[in-house]
């Protein structure tokens, strides 16, 4: 295992046993690329530019009132995964990126764990702008931002959502569960198969359920490698 993977899996709280060097946990992760669909879009395509511009100069709903910027997302747009957050927050309204500070690094150690780059995923969130005070978005907020998310998804169609936190998932999926109740599942957003986890927020607060997250990212990983 490679220092880096380590560091990462580190990251997570999760010990590794060097005594069952074969276990899964310890398998190099090689995410089929043959076996991806082909791409539908390329970063260059008008309708993936049209949706980044209007975006950008939305004012549909009172969140645009507060906002340094709007945070489209950030990734590879022909990615196999899509990860899908709540909002931005204040650093990520600074920066104009989801998932950036610590939340975002503890994000990036669980794709790496996996062995995805953040790079290699794209990352976006149900509402494009921050909510004050980080407080959840609103249901008319959610319903005036979230035709964008759709869309993104529309364009990417990756082959597996990832649903980071109980705002992202019941808003996606279009349930009022706890989360407790929705991982362990495979759900679908438009056939596209679809796992929730805790947000890596969340999981700063409460070390002990990395281990569940981890649980989590290996049913992912399972289900993008075989297509479930
Ligand atoms: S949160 Fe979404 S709908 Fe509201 S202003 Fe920002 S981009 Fe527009």
């Amino acid at each position: 295992m490679s220092g880096s993977r380590l560091a990462y899996l580190q990251a997570m709280d999760i010990v590794v046993w060097r005594a069952r060097p074969m276990s899964a946990l310890q398998t190099p992760v090689v995410i089929p690329e043959q076996d991806a669909p082909a791409p539908v879009i390329k970063p260059s395509d008008d309708a993936w530019h049209a949706l980044q511009s209007r975006v950008r100069e939305c004012r549909a709903c009172r969140l645009h009132e507060g906002r340094t910027q709007t945070v489209f997302g950030v990734g590879d747009p022909q990615a196999q995964w899509m990860v899908i957050g709540e909002g931005p927050g204040a650093d990520e309204d600074q920066q104009g990126e989801p998932f950036v500070g610590k939340a975002g690094q503890l994000l990036n150690a669980m794709l790496a764990a996996i062995g995805l780059a953040r790079s290699a995923v794209y990352i976006a969130n149900i509402v494009k702008c921050r909510p004050p005070n980080n407080r959840e978005p609103a249901a008319d907020e959610v319903a005036a931002c979230i035709g964008y998310l759709r869309a993104q998804i529309n364009l990417i169609r990756p082959r597996l959502i990832l649903c980071v936190g109980k705002v992202a998932a019941n808003n996606l999926l279009g349930n009022d569960e706890a989360i407790g109740r929705m991982r362990g599942t495979v759900h679908r957003y438009q056939n596209i198969p679809t796992i929730v986890t805790y947000h890596p927020a969340y999981l700063l607060r409460s070390p002990l359920e990395k281990r569940k997250a981890w649980d989590d990212l290996k049913m992912a990983r399972r289900v993008a490698q075989q297509g479930l």
